[in-house]
């Protein structure tokens, strides 16, 4: 894990229509541009069971507990079979969502508990975290806007009251105040050009 060849790990978080797909996809784009071998993968999902799983957790009604349960367990897979080989190979993994969005979520979002949350975490990935993540940050009315005009059919967490949106988001704040070296805070308010500049910047210190 030291020996300079591990690859990096980078994830994006914030709440729903705050951008995070739309720059995602953009920044897949701009590694490999550098010729970089980038896994480009999500949460959840991002192997075959985790997609299936993903396609259960964003439409079927559940208990709070399994949708956190569910949500470990595609993580469990994702971690083993993807994420941990590619970091080993040396390529860089790019992830639309990761932990932060459990504790925001289940933890901020539906109130479970954070100590269990935290219990699960390390059962799933142990110390595993990414070296670098992204938060977009936005009002929730400005995320939920934007949600209204680009998505048809809104999913099991974006048909979410603004209130459920305002605990997640004051959660990954939370996250980010207590590991600044970590999480980065980006407005995600700004326009997509204004906002590429700042993660070129950033991963450029990488
Ligand atoms: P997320 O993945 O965080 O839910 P998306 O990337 O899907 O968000 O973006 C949600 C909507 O907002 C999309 O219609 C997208 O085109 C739009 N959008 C994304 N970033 C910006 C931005 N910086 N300014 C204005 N609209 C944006
Ligand atoms: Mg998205």
């Amino acid at each position: 894990m030291t020996t300079g060849i591990r690859g990096r790990f980078i994830s994006f978080e914030g709440i729903d229509g705050a951008g995070k797909s739309t720059q995602h996809q953009w920044l897949v784009e701009h590694l490999r541009a550098q010729g970089r071998e980038v896994v480009a993968t999500r949460e959840p999902g991002g192997t075959p069971l985790g997609e299936k799983l993903r396609a259960l957790l964003l439409a079927e009604p559940m208990q709070l507990d399994t949708e956190a349960l569910l949500m470990f367990a595609a993580r469990r897979e994702h971690v083993e079979l993807v994420i941990r080989p590619a970091l080993a190979r040396g390529a860089w993994v790019v992830c639309d969502r990761f932990i932060d969005a459990s504790m925001a979520y289940q933890g901020g979002g539906r109130g479970l508990s954070t100590t269990r949350l935290s219990q699960l975490a390390q059962w799933t990935v142990g110390d595993l975290k990414p070296d670098l993540t992204l938060l977009f940050d936005l009002p929730v009315d400005i995320a939920m806007a934007r949600l209204f005009a680009g998505t048809q059919n809104p999913d099991r967490f974006e048909r979410e009251q603004a209130e459920f949106f305002e605990r997640v988001r004051a959660t990954y704040l939370t996250i980010a105040a207590s590991e600044p070296h970590r999480v980065r805070v980006i407005d995600a308010g700004l326009s997509l050009s204004e906002i590429q500049v700042i993660l070129e910047n950033i991963i450029a210190s990488l």
